[in-house]
């Protein structure tokens, strides 16, 4: 239940592009390996009255091209339809620097922006070299945040943090060295941004991880402090399924791409049974 003195958000996905995949590619092992599994890119919106935090900025069109996305719009065009201006983005938490969640920096020159300290040293360090773990970065999106660091504009978080009340950042790890899910008291309780710690409903459902990983075992754990922080499972947010669009109700226009998280989820359709 909320908790009376703290204040509440309402919390925004905002799809900006996507992907067809197969499930072989979502998942460590996997039966039905071949079946199609599309993936969706968001990022997300969290704001009250007074507040008004940006989770993740997502790519750009060129990013799109370059590794053949379906790019909708701008993320940071997709704010509009908040009545967001770029400029008016003041706090961005980066869940990591993967080039799906940490492009457009330029974008937002009012931006401080919130870094785990082990994510700024895994994306600098000496893993970097290796193929298997760079490719989901892009190199020119780190040195932004990089210059970030020399201008001053990147708040460091060691660990588990609160930066607002009711806002808190939670190290998960596993995916990368410093992946950070993000808590949000909301009317319906906290809710859990899980980014990539869990891609879709299903790695963390049947603990079965997503093959970008830097920790197994960090990974695993994970879906545990995801749910232990969380309201109840229905609280946590995955960050790449599209289900997520087809479970929370739409904000604004139906098809403009946006759901409120800061609601309840919409009744499950009905299982279609299997008649013989
Ligand atoms: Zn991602």
């Amino acid at each position: 239940m909320p908790i009376d003195d703290l204040p509440c958000y309402e919390v925004f996905a905002v799809r900006y592009a996507w992907v067809d995949k197969q499930r072989g590619t979502n998942f460590v092992t996997c039966d039905h390996y071949d079946r199609s599994m599309p993936m969706d890119y968001f990022v997300w919106l969290i704001r009250n009255g007074e507040k008004l935090i940006l989770v993740d900025t997502g790519f750009n069109e060129a990013a799109a091209h370059q590794r053949k996305r379906n790019f909708l719009r701008s993320p940071i065009d997709g704010l509009a339809l908040l009545g967001v201006r770029p400029e008016q983005v003041t706090e961005v938490i980066l869940t990591h620097l993967h080039y799906d969640h940490a492009g457009n920096i330029d974008l937002l020159p009012n931006a401080r922006l919130h870094v785990q300290e082990k994510e700024m040293q895994y994306a600098t360090g000496k893993y970097m070299k290796y193929h298997a773990l760079c490719h989901a970065y892009t190199v020119e999106d780190v040195i932004d945040v990089l210059k970030g660091v020399y201008d001053d504009r990147v708040a460091f978080h060691d660990g588990d943090d609160t930066l607002y009340p009711g806002v808190e950042l939670l190290l998960i790890g596993g995916h990368t060295m410093g992946l950070q899910a993000v808590r949000v008291h909301t009317r319906r309780g906290w809710v859990v941004l899980a980014s990539d710690a869990s891609h879709y409903y299903e790695n963390m459902d049947q603990q079965s991880p997503f093959p970008i990983v830097f920790n197994v075992g960090d990974m695993l754990a994970g879906y545990e402090k995801l749910r232990r922080a969380a309201e109840s499972t229905a609280h946590i947010v995955p960050g790449h399924d599209p289900e997520v669009m087809k479970r929370y109700p739409a904000w604004g226009a139906q098809d403009q791409g946006i759901v409120a998280l800061h609601e309840n989820p919409l009744p499950a359709s009905p299982e279609k049974t299997h008649t013989p």
